[in-house]
């Protein structure tokens, strides 16, 4: 079994553009996972020649914040009972919001690692507008823009880093 990615995050924060950044033209879809829905699209990846499966949780655009809250509740239920790392993305240029300061109270009880990632970071000048999201109280970090490759390879360095050993040939696990 490959490992699971999960990004999660709300709409509009760089999900896709992430996801499909990291897929490049690589992109395959894998149709028979168990728990395919049209809202989630997974992909298998290989980066640094490591393989995994990418998945991006996907969703409506929620007419309200309670609705909002909702989606990402759920959503990130899915990525914690379903990956085994998860990338939380932020927006850099909303700052930090509500949704985030909630999400991230869920993150911090999974037993699994966690990436936070502000994106939209799309120049060192922009870099001050991370400065918010130290107020989380998170060791590290990730600034990057998914849109112009800015900072993704170092944080994909760190993320295989990360990733537990299930690639190891059944034999030699339990
Ligand atoms: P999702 O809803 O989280 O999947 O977000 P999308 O990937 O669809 O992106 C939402 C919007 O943000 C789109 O207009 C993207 O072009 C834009 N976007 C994504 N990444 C970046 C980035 O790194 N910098 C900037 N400036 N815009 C971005
Ligand atoms: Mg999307």
């Amino acid at each position: 079994m490959k490992p699971l990615i999960a990004i999660v995050g709300r709409p509009n924060v760089g999900k896709s553009t992430l996801f499909n950044r990291l897929v490049g033209r690589r992109k395959a879809m894998v149709d028979d996972m168990p728990g395919v829905t049209r809202d989630r699209n997974y992909a298998d990846v290989n980066r640094f020649d490591v393989p995994f499966i990418l998945i991006d949780t996907g969703g409506f655009e929620p007419e309200t914040s309670d609705r909002l809250l909702q989606q990402m509740r759920e959503q990130s239920q899915l990525a914690m009972d379903e990956a085994d790392l998860i990338l939380f993305v932020m927006d850099g240029r909303d700052g930090l919001t509500p949704a985030d300061v909630e999400v991230v109270e869920m993150l911090r009880r999974v037993n699994k690692p966690v990436f936070y990632v502000v994106n939209k970071i799309d120049g060192d000048r922009q870099e001050n507008a991370a400065g918010d999201f130290y107020s989380l109280g998170i060791e590290q970090i990730f600034t990057i823009s998914a849109e112009h490759n800015r900072g993704v390879n170092d944080l994909m360095e760190e993320v295989i880093a990360a990733l537990p050993n299930k690639t190891a040939p059944q034999s030699t696990r339990r």
